[in-house]
Protein backbone atom coordinates (compact mmCIF):
# COMPACT_ATOMS: atom_id res chain seq x y z
CA UNK A 1 0.00 0.00 0.00
CA UNK A 2 1.35 3.62 -1.02
CA UNK A 3 0.56 5.37 2.52
CA UNK A 4 3.87 7.34 4.05
CA UNK A 5 3.35 6.26 7.27
CA UNK A 6 3.26 2.57 6.86
CA UNK A 7 6.34 3.22 5.34
CA UNK A 8 7.26 5.04 8.39
CA UNK A 9 6.49 1.97 10.93
CA UNK A 10 7.91 0.02 8.83
CA UNK A 11 11.48 1.53 8.51
CA UNK A 12 11.72 2.54 5.25
CA UNK A 13 10.92 5.91 5.40
CA UNK A 14 13.66 7.54 8.32
CA UNK A 15 11.44 9.47 11.27
CA UNK A 16 13.09 10.70 14.19
CA UNK A 17 11.12 8.41 16.74
CA UNK A 18 9.80 10.14 20.01
CA UNK A 19 7.93 6.63 21.44
CA UNK A 20 6.85 2.73 20.43
CA UNK A 21 5.08 0.02 21.36
CA UNK A 22 3.13 -2.84 20.08
CA UNK A 23 0.39 -1.09 18.69
CA UNK A 24 1.79 2.60 18.14
CA UNK A 25 4.47 4.67 17.14
CA UNK A 26 5.00 8.11 17.59
CA UNK A 27 7.64 10.20 15.95
CA UNK A 28 8.19 14.15 15.96
CA UNK A 29 6.55 16.31 12.51
CA UNK A 30 8.72 17.20 9.96
CA UNK A 31 6.97 20.39 10.00
CA UNK A 32 6.61 21.37 12.75
CA UNK A 33 4.09 23.97 13.64
CA UNK A 34 4.67 24.37 17.48
CA UNK A 35 8.03 23.85 19.57
CA UNK A 36 6.82 20.47 20.01
CA UNK A 37 5.39 18.55 17.56
CA UNK A 38 4.57 14.99 17.28
CA UNK A 39 2.32 12.59 15.53
CA UNK A 40 0.99 9.12 17.11
CA UNK A 41 -0.02 6.70 14.39
CA UNK A 42 -1.58 3.23 14.56
CA UNK A 43 0.56 0.24 13.91
CA UNK A 44 -2.56 -1.24 11.47
CA UNK A 45 -3.39 1.20 8.82
CA UNK A 46 -6.72 3.04 9.41
CA UNK A 47 -7.48 5.76 7.27
CA UNK A 48 -8.93 8.40 9.90
CA UNK A 49 -10.66 8.98 12.81
CA UNK A 50 -13.85 8.13 10.42
CA UNK A 51 -12.57 4.31 10.12
CA UNK A 52 -12.68 3.40 14.14
CA UNK A 53 -15.07 0.66 14.73
CA UNK A 54 -14.58 -2.20 17.28
CA UNK A 55 -12.53 -4.25 15.52
CA UNK A 56 -9.76 -1.50 15.54
CA UNK A 57 -10.64 0.57 18.52
CA UNK A 58 -7.80 -1.15 21.00
CA UNK A 59 -5.40 1.15 18.46
CA UNK A 60 -7.15 4.16 19.67
CA UNK A 61 -6.79 3.25 23.31
CA UNK A 62 -3.68 2.06 23.30
CA UNK A 63 -2.88 5.82 21.47
CA UNK A 64 -4.10 7.48 24.10
CA UNK A 65 -2.34 5.69 27.07
CA UNK A 66 0.20 6.45 25.28
CA UNK A 67 -0.09 10.04 24.51
CA UNK A 68 0.30 10.96 28.68
CA UNK A 69 3.60 8.99 28.46
CA UNK A 70 5.06 10.54 25.57
CA UNK A 71 3.82 14.43 26.50
CA UNK A 72 5.68 13.62 29.74
CA UNK A 73 9.06 12.13 28.42
CA UNK A 74 9.37 15.76 25.82
CA UNK A 75 8.69 18.04 28.85
CA UNK A 76 5.13 19.03 28.12
CA UNK A 77 4.41 19.83 31.61
CA UNK A 78 2.45 23.07 31.10
CA UNK A 79 -0.36 20.96 28.85
CA UNK A 80 -1.16 19.93 25.11
CA UNK A 81 -3.38 20.21 22.37
CA UNK A 82 -4.09 16.45 20.41
CA UNK A 83 -5.83 17.07 17.15
CA UNK A 84 -6.43 14.36 14.73
CA UNK A 85 -7.93 15.99 11.10
CA UNK A 86 -10.74 14.09 9.75
CA UNK A 87 -11.39 14.00 6.17
CA UNK A 88 -11.23 16.86 3.10
CA UNK A 89 -13.18 19.87 5.09
CA UNK A 90 -10.88 19.14 7.96
CA UNK A 91 -7.83 18.89 5.22
CA UNK A 92 -6.56 15.80 6.56
CA UNK A 93 -3.68 14.80 4.21
CA UNK A 94 -2.38 11.81 5.13
CA UNK A 95 -5.00 8.97 5.54
CA UNK A 96 -3.39 7.15 7.62
CA UNK A 97 -5.02 8.22 11.45
CA UNK A 98 -2.69 10.43 13.34
CA UNK A 99 -3.30 12.02 16.27
CA UNK A 100 -1.15 15.45 16.56
CA UNK A 101 0.48 15.74 20.33
CA UNK A 102 1.49 19.66 20.03
CA UNK A 103 2.73 21.93 22.65
CA UNK A 104 5.72 23.67 23.99
CA UNK A 105 3.89 27.53 23.93
CA UNK A 106 0.86 28.98 24.48
CA UNK A 107 -1.50 27.91 21.95
CA UNK A 108 -4.48 30.15 20.43
CA UNK A 109 -8.36 29.16 21.73
CA UNK A 110 -9.51 29.06 18.27
CA UNK A 111 -9.50 25.64 17.46
CA UNK A 112 -10.84 26.80 13.06
P1 LIG B 1 -2.62 16.12 8.47
O1 LIG B 1 -2.62 17.38 7.66
O2 LIG B 1 -3.43 16.19 9.71
O3 LIG B 1 -2.96 14.90 7.61
O4 LIG B 1 -1.13 15.95 9.00
C1 LIG B 1 -0.12 15.31 8.30
C2 LIG B 1 1.15 15.69 8.99
O5 LIG B 1 2.16 14.79 8.58
C3 LIG B 1 1.67 17.10 8.65
O6 LIG B 1 1.78 17.86 9.85
C4 LIG B 1 3.01 16.83 7.98
O7 LIG B 1 3.98 17.82 8.30
C5 LIG B 1 3.37 15.48 8.53
N1 LIG B 1 4.28 14.70 7.71
C6 LIG B 1 4.15 14.41 6.40
N2 LIG B 1 5.19 13.64 5.99
C7 LIG B 1 5.97 13.43 7.08
C8 LIG B 1 7.18 12.71 7.30
N3 LIG B 1 7.80 12.04 6.34
N4 LIG B 1 7.70 12.72 8.55
C9 LIG B 1 7.09 13.39 9.55
N5 LIG B 1 5.95 14.07 9.40
C10 LIG B 1 5.39 14.10 8.18
ZN1 LIG C 1 -0.90 3.48 6.42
Amino acid sequence: MDCIFCKIIAGDIPSKKAYEDEFCYAFHDINPQTPVHILVVPKAHIASADGINAENSVYAAKIFEAIPKIAAEVGLNGGYRIISNCGEDACQTVKHLHFHIMGGRRLPENMG
